[in-house]
């Protein structure tokens, strides 16, 4: 058995982690978690500290850990077959089945879906399919992306350009000349504190317009947006947004990728984000939830309408020259087959529905009269707190104070893992969906006791 100090000495020698700060890592300044056994809402790590996971992984483990019936699933698929391609002419009795079960919980007008590995991946197709369906529909200059600041949409070339987070720009001089950003709906940050929801919705979509009048309409080939800012903040749309911002697109001839990495199969409370905020897309990307994580997957789910144009475009210029080796990976698609049906089996949209409001009810309850919470907003099951120096006078705190990641520390060494989020003051939480009144009420408390461990002498 190797000695922890043994993995830690390979951890900092051979290991570049994601998103980590190289040089703290490698001088040992940072202490790397190692991870060993998980089983419903809680991971354990090999010091024997049991933790509550309130963020899921990164917010992709839905059902929760250990669920055997994934487990045996990926097994029995790695036993009969654990690779093959799904190329022209080929495919597995898995990766048939989930893409019709995917079919049987998109919209209705959305019937066919490309599998990826990931969710940057599964974006990059969606671009890949706009230029090539605008080039079809003999439009080819229709060719740039609008983004929203905030937004997230992987750390690929041009899906890092699409994120709308600087952190994932800076010194990789992204973002890309087809890549434009738009206001984020980030009504906690209005730009007038007297600002109804609707007006401010007004706003955004006066911007987005104002933008493509700018670029020019004829230049612009698809709008992409979360139904719900996740990593940008965990912000809901104000009311009316989507109302505002569909016509708009509509009138331009824009088409709309709703990346549903985060809000697909029941994180909002509802199957899919889009039809929980009355979105029609004609793109849909997911990926986490497909799996629960249990394995890599992600797809592209298409509208009929859209599809129609790609026939076309085939049948004229031969088939579309895009794929993975991995796409439909079959051990991937087994995990994405038992996982629905978990989903389902389990009630978990209703209980992200039930349970979640039951957890931001209560986070609400505890820490909205906070001196230093400006926010608590949420939906499903999915919550942020976002602290302020002084929330009456809109006054952030410092950045070098870095007030958020000491609270989701002193919240580790009370047992609950919960996420300071990219840009911000942000404490954001995403549990499995499996979560448990009791287990909400655990998040709650030790959030606010972290809070004000660290808060409290100032
Ligand atoms: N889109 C959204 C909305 C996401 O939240 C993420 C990941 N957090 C991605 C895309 C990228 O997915 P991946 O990290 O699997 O490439």
């Amino acid at each position: 058995m190797l000695t922890n100090d043994q993995l830690n000495q390979w951890d900092r020698e051979n290991f570049l982690h994601p998103s980590t700060h190289f040089g703290q890592h490698g001088r040992g300044e940072s202490a790397t978690r190692i991870v060993t056994t998980a089983k419903g809402c809680y991971i354990e790590d090999r010091d024997g500290t049991r933790l509550l996971d309130a963020f899921a992984g990164l917010y992709c483990v839905n059902v929760g850990y250990g669920r055997t019936e994934i487990a045996e699933a990926i097994a029995k698929q790695a036993h009969e077959l654990a690779y093959y391609h799904s190329y022209v002419g080929h495919g597995t009795e898995a990766s048939i089945t989930l893409a019709h079960m995917v079919a049987e919980r998109a919209p209705a007008h959305m019937n066919k879906v490309y599998f990826g590995l990931g969710g940057s991946d599964a974006n990059e197709t969606n671009v890949k399919l706009v230029w090539y369906i605008q080039n079809v529909l003999g439009r080819p200059e229709k060719r740039k992306i609008i983004s929203r600041w905030r937004g997230y949409h992987g750390s690929g070339l041009i899906t890092g350009s699409m994120t709308g987070l600087v952190p994932f720009h800076n010194k990789f001089g992204l973002p890309m000349s087809e890549v434009v950003h738009t206001e984020a709906p980030y009504y906690f940050r209005r730009p007038d504190p007297d600002m109804s929801q609707e007006a401010f919705s007004a706003y955004c979509a006066a911007k987005l317009e104002e933008l493509i009048e700018r670029e020019g309409a004829d230049t612009i080939g698809a709008f992409i947006a979360e139904p719900l800012l996740g990593t940008g903040g965990i912000v809901p749309p104000p009311a009316g947004y989507w109302e505002a911002i569909q016509p708009i697109l509509k009138k331009h001839e824009i088409l709309l990728i709703t990346d549903e990495v985060v809000t697909g199969f029941g994180r909002l409370g509802t199957m899919m984000g889009s039809t929980h905020y009355g979105i029609t897309p004609d793109i849909i990307t997911i990926a986490k939830g497909l799996t629960s994580a249990y394995a890599p997957l992600s797809g592209s789910i298409v509208s009929d309408d859209l599809y129609k144009v790609l026939e076309e475009g085939t049948d004229k210029f031969g088939p579309f020259g895009h794929g993975w080796t991995y796409s439909a990976h079959p051990i991937g698609a087994a995990a994405g087959v038992a996982n629905l049906k978990l989903v389902d089996e389990l009630g978990l949209v209703q209980n992200a529905r039930e349970t979640g409001a039951y957890f931001r009810n209560a986070m609400a309850a505890a820490l909205k009269d906070h001196r230093f919470v400006g926010d608590v907003r949420g939906d499903g099951m999915l919550a942020a707190v976002e602290l302020q120096r002084d929330p009456g006078a809109r006054a952030d705190f410092d950045a070098s104070e870095k007030v958020t990641a000491q609270v989701v520390g002193e919240m580790a060494k009370r047992g609950v893992i919960a996420r300071a989020m990219p840009q911000g003051e942000i404490i954001g939480f995403a549990p499995p969906l499996c979560l448990t009144p009791q287990e909400a009420d655990t998040v709650v408390s030790v959030t606010r006791d972290a809070l004000d461990a660290v808060t409290g002498a100032m």
